[in-house]
């Protein structure tokens, strides 16, 4: 089910409990502004997932009240990340899903990382 983005920021949320380490998850990468791992469910050879580190229910809420250095930070991760996993070169694919025509699931702001193999279409048929 997507979420409804207004409500408040949910500590008890999957990736809040991922990023206390109260829930295992397959680390690629960690600094001051970010955390990032695979997805559980990848759909692509390589599905990373990146969160900040701050208190962000989504895209809107990070876009509006984050600080300067907090979204020059996540955003550099997202790079970096990228760059690691060696997608630079073969590019790559990146998505943040908002809110309920987004069909946001988890209620902490997340970008999908996608490589590996060649994309086509950007947004499926509805
Ligand atoms: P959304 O639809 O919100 O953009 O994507 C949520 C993503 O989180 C999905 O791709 C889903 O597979 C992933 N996910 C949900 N729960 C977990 C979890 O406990 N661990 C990991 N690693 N990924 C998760």
């Amino acid at each position: 089910m997507p979420i409804d983005p207004s409500l408040p920021y949910d500590d008890n949320n999957i990736f809040a409990r991922i990023l206390r380490g109260e829930i295992p998850s397959r680390k690629v990468y960690e600094d001051e502004y970010a955390f990032a791992f695979h997805d559980i469910n990848p759909q692509a050879p390589v599905h990373l997932l990146v969160i900040p580190k701050g208190r962000y229910v989504s895209w809107d809420d990070f876009s509006a009240k984050a600080s300067d250095s907090e979204i020059a930070g996540f955003v550099r991760a997202v790079g970096e990340v990228a760059r690691q996993a060696g997608l630079s070169e073969p590019g790559y694919r990146l998505l943040a899903n908002m809110g309920g025509h987004g069909h946001q699931e988890v209620p902490h702001l997340h970008v999908h990382i996608f490589g590996g193999r060649q994309f086509r279409a950007m947004i499926p048929p509805a």
